[in-house]
């Protein structure tokens, strides 16, 4: 292991400038260390606000900011614009592909490896629904699910046909966690408050909108109760909701469902949002390939409980893509969110920078802070520490919080005027229909 005496700086390559990758840079860019950070993206999103760009209510550029922005004034940081295709562990090197036709070097050596790939909505094995239910995760697919949310209520005001226009106008969301549920929330507001003036043939508050969950509840990471709080919330809203129910077929003029009293139903709808099931980024896959590792039913890594990969100390694989092994060396599966991503590449930082000083260091402990999830305007649910909240008190708490974790002044500054700017006059300034992919591929 090279370290700061040696005649070269170590090198740490960290994969990925989501919020894992973004904290182990953070946490290591005064160490003694040569870091070079490769996305296939040149920016960072703030995912838990690509519902927002879905919607209207925040434009792209406000969520997400230049990787090399971030990190221009770290001279010992540099940041690479490249696809890592794969690794060979022996020789301690990355396999890279070039992004947008821009050059990149095929190999790239390190003495330690951190591996923060994050993972992306899976479709329970049917791909072919992806093109009629787009998902939220990246800013692509929510600038598209934007498209289609808004063109879906210009179709039905030509529309002079009842029954084709009642199914431009019924919306259907499946998957009910946080996405899913802040999804429904905000498509509701949209056809009940900004669009309510807008058309002059239909009425956007005669639109339907349908959260579909298999589990018995929403929001299954909270406790029932507050379940209960977001689902009365939902209901406020007129979002309609129905749990019980799973999806088993999705096409371009509708989405078919199991469960409920009837025992299953089609629903003629043209705008379907995807919020369902996760699965860990491809990268998690080849590492368990490579070193023996069993991934788990969503792709996940399994990791030592340093983050460590199994007879490869010098690589780390962090966030969504991974499941630790504790002390009793049993798999556990943490939540996928943000805070456990942040936590888990500080936290690898920690362990690179007490290696370089010939130290120990214990093994990664997650500190559950919280969580929360918003419905709509000054309704959201909290439960921190055991402490919960709804209403206004739980919305303010995850505005704050999601203002906090923004990254970049500028963001937080526009994001703030925008949300007030929002609230006090019911408005959506970024509804914009952009793209080719909308018509042509409902119709
Ligand atoms: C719609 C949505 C809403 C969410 N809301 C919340 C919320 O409210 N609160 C919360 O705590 N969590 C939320 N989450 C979860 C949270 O975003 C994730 O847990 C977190 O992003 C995981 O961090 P990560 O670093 O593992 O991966 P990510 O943040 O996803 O970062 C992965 C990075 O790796 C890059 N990458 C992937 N593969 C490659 C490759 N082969 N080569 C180069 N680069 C690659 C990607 O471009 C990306 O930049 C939400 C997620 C989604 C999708």
């Amino acid at each position: 292991m090279r370290t700061s005496g040696s005649r070269e700086e170590h090198r740490v390559v960290v994969v990925g400038g989501g919020f894992g990758g973004l904290q182990a840079v953070s946490h290591l860019r005064r160490a003694p260390v040569e870091i070079t950070l490769v996305d296939r993206r040149n920016f960072h999103l703030f995912q838990p606000l690509t519902y927002q760009v879905a919607t209207g209510a925040l434009s792209p550029d406000e969520i997400a900011y230049p990787l090399r922005a971030i990190f221009k004034r770290d001279r010992n940081v540099r940041v690479l614009l490249a696809e890592v295709a794969d690794f060979d562990l022996d020789a301690r090197e990355l396999h890279l592909r070039s992004v947008s036709a821009v050059p990149s070097p095929e190999r790239l050596g390190y003495d330690t490896l951190i591996v923060a790939g994050g993972s992306h909505y899976s479709y329970f094995g049917h791909e072919e629904w992806r093109m009629h239910a787009a998902e939220v995760k990246s800013l692509e697919s929510a600038l598209a699910v934007r498209s289609r949310l808004l063109a879906a209520f210009e179709a039905a005001e030509g529309e002079p046909n009842a029954e084709a226009r009642d199914a431009w106008l019924t919306f259907v969301v499946v998957g009910a966690g946080p996405t899913g549920v802040e999804m429904a929330g905000q498509i509701a507001e949209l056809a009940r408050d900004t669009l309510r003036r807008d058309f002059r043939t239909i009425d956007p508050r005669r639109a339907r909108i349908l959260l579909v969950e298999a589990a018995d509840r929403v929001l299954t990471s909270f406790p029932p109760s507050l379940s209960a709080k977001a689902e009365r919330s939902l209901q406020r809203l007129g979002v309609t909701v129905l749990t019980g129910r799973t999806v088993i077929g999705i096409d371009a003029a509708g989405v078919t469902f199991e469960g409920g009293d009837r025992g299953g139903e089609r629903i003629a709808t043209r705008a379907i949002v995807w919020a369902a099931g996760v699965t860990a980024s491809r990268l998690a896959g080849r590492l368990a390939e490579l070193t023996g590792a069993e991934p788990d039913r969503a792709g996940r890594v399994t990791v030592e409980p340093d983050l460590t990969l199994a007879g490869h100390p010098e690589v780390f694989a962090i966030g969504d893509m991974v499941r630790v092994r504790d002390a009793g060396g049993e798999p556990v599966v943490l939540p996928g969110f943000a805070p456990v991503a942040m936590q888990q590449g500080r936290y690898a930082a920690g362990v690179v920078r007490a290696r370089l000083r010939g130290r120990e260091h214990g093994a990664f402990r997650f500190r559950d802070k919280g969580n929360l999830a918003t419905i709509g305007r000054a309704a959201a649910v909290a439960d921190v520490k055991g402490v919960r909240l709804g209403g206004f008190a739980a919305w303010a708490t995850w505005l704050l919080v999601h203002l906090w974790y923004l990254i970049g002044f500028q963001n937080r500054v526009l994001v703030l005027i925008r949300w007030s700017f929002s609230f006090a006059t019911h408005g959506r300034g970024a509804r914009l229909i952009t793209g080719a992919s909308t018509t042509s591929e409902q119709r």
